[in-house]
């Protein structure tokens, strides 16, 4: 019988969710999908020093609000429960146990003190092959004093026993052929002094324990992987092992190296999918959700960071990658990160999107500003003219602003140096010509012919009106203005600023 498609997202609850840790998500969930697999979100949380209060809901907050949600999750459980690793913890101990009965793993007493001076000697000191016959462990003391010092409960921890002079190969799914030399690999703490499995004993357990086909994770996750394969094989569980996938890094814009957290900060960009509140500094961090991004447009965006499906296609809906998606496609080569990039996929999401479908965000986004939208028809229409030039869901604001209440202040330099009664006397008089049934096209045409009467150019005056229904030099065609303004409301803002240029 095939076996059945099931991945997991394992992340750690230490803080924020870097757009790396969304876009392993999102692989996992892609590569589930399509293959009518099941998609699970298990919390690596053995590591008690970084756990984050707070983490675990944000992480499903952020994978709920890209529309991504596991099929089995701490607040889902499936049949492979429970999905918090702490909540695992009397799991591991056998398997540690396992190991060193089979000579694969073993004690460790060295005090913390020990390992320090060890440190201190040696600024590159690894617990391994070459030094661990210098330790305090079970390889080095007799069986009775190591059958003592357990029955006195004397602090210790497991290692795993890396072999000498092996390779330990596998095929990624993404990069082939990979083979690491085990000389290079120090041994690994398995099981710590409070009990706890660490993550490289625990990520092997669960991923058995939870029937994991295949794992998709970030690169830098590709040193552990002779760790764990060993650990696969020493368990005695070859047969079951997980096919292997390790996702291109995420780079700098520039290229040079991971895209880190303080890049964002210093280039002025987040990094992380939502606002995350660190409760421990009290710290909000920016994300991608509350500077205005479509959860389409990032999920998008996350997409074609790493893969595309061969052909020019950019954009593309959640089915439509889940259609698409194959590993295959996947590249070797890290991903650069460019902000502009990000922001021209989210222009593309809002500018395709129904008025409709933006309306209540728009609408509470206003509201936050204190625009408080009467008419929603009218709101409607004024969505669908400056659609296409938002490129974030907060720029509805500015952008619309004036289409509920009048500018109070007016872009004066643009229109003061330049301005003369002649061109009052021109706005009055079109402004008595603009009646509530005209057109766009009927206004502009007027507009011109006027222009023309008097001995003015057009583009003289054309800047001018802009400032006198917006305030600024931006917007959409000033005649597309002027009629979703309205005859009288458009009346009212010319004279208006009539009086001001005049005074
Ligand atoms: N807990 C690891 C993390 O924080 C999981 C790595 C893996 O997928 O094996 O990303």
């Amino acid at each position: 019988m095939e076996k059945k498609i099931r991945v997991r997202f394992a992340p750690s609850p230490t803080g924020g969710l870097h757009l790396g840790g969304v876009r392993t998500a999102l692989f996992n969930y892609l590569f589930a999908k399509k293959h009518n697999g099941t998609f699970i979100l298990r919390v690596e949380d053995t590591d008690q020093t970084r756990f984050v209060e707070g983490a675990e809901q944000y992480i499903l907050d952020c994978l709920n609000w890209c529309g991504i949600t596991p099929d089995e999750s701490p607040e889902k459980p499936g049949a492979f429960g429970p999905y918090r690793q702490s909540e695992r913890k009397p799991s591991y101990k056998q398997y540690a146990d396992q190991l060193i009965e089979a000579g694969f793993a073993y004690y460790a007493f060295d005090t913390p003190e020990e390992l320090n001076e060890k440190r201190a000697a040696n600024a590159n000191f690894l617990y391994g092959q070459k030094t661990r016959m210098e330790m305090r462990n079970s390889l080095t003391l007799g069986a009775n004093e190591v059958t003592d010092l357990l029955a006195q409960n004397t602090p210790h921890v497991v290692r795993i026993k890396m072999p000498s002079d092996e390779h330990v190969s596998f095929n990624d799914m993404i990069r082939g052929h990979v083979s690491f030399d085990t000389n290079l690999v120090d041994d690994k703490v398995l099981l710590k002094a409070d009990g706890m499995p660490t993550y490289h004993l625990a990520v092997v357990a669960d991923d058995r324990a939870m029937e994991i086909s295949h794992i998709f994770r970030g690169e830098e996750w590709l040193p552990s992987a002779p760790i764990h394969i060993l650990l696969w094989k020493y368990l005695g569980w070859e047969a079951e092992m997980p096919q292997w996938a390790h996702l291109p890094l995420i780079l700098k814009p520039d290229g040079n190296g991971k895209l880190s957290k303080r890049d964002g900060d210093r280039l002025g960009f987040p990094v992380y999918a939502m606002n995350w509140n660190d409760p421990k500094t009290g710290d909000i961090t920016k994300g991608f959700k509350e500077l205005g991004f479509m959860p389409e447009a990032f999920v998008n965006l996350l997409a074609m960071l790493g893969w595309n499906d061969g052909t020019d296609k950019e954009i593309f809906t959640l089915e439509e990658l889940i259609g698409s998606f194959s590993v295959d496609r996947i590249s070797k080569a890290g991903a650069k990160f460019d902000f502009e990039k990000a922001k021209w996929y989210n222009h593309e999401w809002i500018k395709n999107s129904s008025a409709e479908s933006l309306q209540a965000t728009v609408s509470s986004a206003l509201l936050a500003a204190g625009i408080e939208v009467e008419d929603e028809k009218f709101l409607l229409k004024v969505i669908d003219t400056i659609k296409d030039r938002c490129s974030l869901l907060g720029d509805f604001v500015a952008q619309s602003a004036y289409f509920f209440t009048a500018p109070t202040t007016f872009d004066e330099a643009a229109v003061k140096p330049k301005w003369n009664l002649e061109k009052a006397d021109f706005f009055r008089e079109f402004a008595s010509q603009i009646t509530e049934s005209a057109t766009a096209s009927e206004l502009e045409e007027a507009f011109k012919t006027l222009a023309a009467e008097k001995n003015i150019k057009p583009g003289e005056v054309m800047l001018p009106l802009r400032v006198m229904l917006v305030g600024g030099k931006f917007g959409p065609g000033v005649f597309d203005i002027a009629v979703l303004l309205g005859a009288t409301e458009t009346k009212s803002r010319i004279e208006n600023a009539v009086n001001i240029f005049n005074g």
